[in-house]
């Protein structure tokens, strides 16, 4: 039935009751007391009326679906529908919430930062990567103008310019960001920053190593080139100058060849797809013969020792062996002539321990840590002399990176050095 309808006939029954008591009243009584009865059922009526008015008002205070007020003729009616739109009201929050709650979620996952500001640049939301890559707040910073959080010139300048179709890249609190602004509805902005520290970093020394190596091999390719050209301009050159040329050509050619083997050797070792062999690596095998290489290389100038008392290891023996020869070659390069090396293989509790001693130049402090990286050298013409590449140690350090070991380096300059290789403890080698 029609809500109005109900409301209607449940009055009239209403009014209807008192005018008839009224009426029964004045029949039996008089007319004095009919309009008394009339009076009293009217205003029984209209008290009836204010007590659920009461009851509306009072829980239009607290409104919760569990104890909405009973109501009588109509009120059940208003009750009622009251109380559905109630429900409905209470699931659309309960949705929002867990909307709210997933998209809070989902925000803090991004790798990104998002930032939600107003279009004057207040703060109004940001995810956790925001609040580490801006420096932000949540809790402290939300409503204050981002421009003044965030206050670097460049950030600024761009604010100003307003030019948000072309990126920022900022530099700050020592990261490197690329920041977008877009404006949406109508009065908000996002602004989404990346962090391109690394990327930007692993550029860097991708051109450092290309403008390196371009230069590495420039020189060789001189001198060849300056002796072939005499060679075309003088075609009846003596003899001796021109054997003396030739060797000098070889001389370069291979320096060329060992620089282009070490970038290969670093490129395969840095390689994602050529993962690390696990095969048994017979170390007392090995070092006899790494030992018997030195000798060779060494030509009778220092002597050289070998203390075996380790474990045989997991690994892939190609690589171990450029290490440990890397390694070995340095100790004989960097040592005057008799002067001692000690190879030193050995067990302790933290694993296997590969010792090269040298009492050679030495190395002195502030230049130990930059060892590993490609091309540095102490004396770069003592490393050309030696025929050195200046990529021995960071193969070093790429090989021990795969076989979860590292390396440690001691140097006191003119005493000599120490290179300990750490292996972790190994994992059962099997028979
Ligand atoms: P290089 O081919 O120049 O030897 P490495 O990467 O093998 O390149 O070594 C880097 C630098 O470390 C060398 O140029 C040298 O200055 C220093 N170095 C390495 N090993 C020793 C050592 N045993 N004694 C002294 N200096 C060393």
């Amino acid at each position: 039935m029609h809500p109005h309808l109900v409301f209607w006939i449940s009055a009239l029954v209403r009014m209807t009751i008192a005018l008839a008591s009224a009426a029964v009243g004045w029949y039996f009584w008089g007319v004095t007391a009919g309009l008394i009865l009339a009076l009293v059922g009217m205003v029984v009526l209209v008290c009836v009326q204010l007590h659920y008015l009461l009851m509306l008002s009072d829980w239009l205070d607290h409104p919760s679906s569990a104890r909405l007020p009973d109501g009588w003729g109509a009120w059940t009616e208003i009750f009622s529908r009251l109380y559905k739109l109630r429900r409905g009201d209470e699931k659309n929050q309960a949705e929002l919430a867990e909307w709210l709650a997933r998209f809070r979620q989902a925000m803090s996952l991004l790798p990104d930062g998002v930032v939600i500001m107003d279009d004057v640049m207040f703060l109004e939301w940001c995810n956790p990567v925001a609040e580490k890559h801006l420096g932000l707040s949540m809790a402290h910073d939300k409503g204050m103008r981002v421009t003044n959080l965030v206050r670097t010139p460049e950030f600024i300048d761009y604010i100003i310019l307003g030019r948000y179709e072309i990126p920022l890249t900022l530099s700050f609190r020592e990261r490197k960001l690329i920041v977008h602004i877009i404006p949406f509805e109508n009065r908000r902005q996002i602004l989404v920053t990346h962090d391109v520290t690394e990327s930007e970093r692993i550029d860097m020394m991708r051109r450092d190593f290309i403008a390196n190596a371009s230069h590495e091999l420039r020189t060789p390719l001189t001198v060849i080139n300056g002796f072939l050209e005499i060679a075309t301009m003088q075609p009846d050159l003596d003899v001796a100058i021109r054997s003396s040329h030739t060797k000098l050509m070889t001389e370069q050619g291979e320096r060329m060849q060992r620089l282009v083997e070490d970038m290969l050797t670093l490129s395969r070792l840095e390689s994602m797809e050529y993962s690390v062999r696990h095969e048994r690596i017979n170390m007392r095998v090995l070092l006899d013969q790494l030992r018997q290489e030195a000798e060779v290389l060494s030509a009778g100038r220092h002597q050289i020792s070998l203390e075996f008392d380790g474990p045989d290891i997991q690994g892939s023996t190609d690589e171990v062996r450029s290490a440990l020869i890397n390694l070995i070659t340095n100790a004989i390069r960097y040592t005057p002539e008799n002067g001692a090396i000690k190879l030193i293989w050995k067990d302790l509790p933290q694993g296997p321990k590969f010792i090269v001693q040298d009492t050679g130049i030495g190395i002195s402090a502030e230049h130990i840590s930059r060892l590993t990286e490609r091309f540095y050298r102490v004396d770069k013409s003592r490393s050309r002399e030696t025929k050195g590449t200046g990529l021995g140690l960071a193969i070093v350090k790429h090989v021990l990176l795969r076989h979860h070991a590292n390396l440690v380096i001691e140097s006191t300059p003119g005493v000599g050095s120490k290179f300990c290789v750490q292996f972790p403890v190994p994992a059962e080698v099997q028979v």
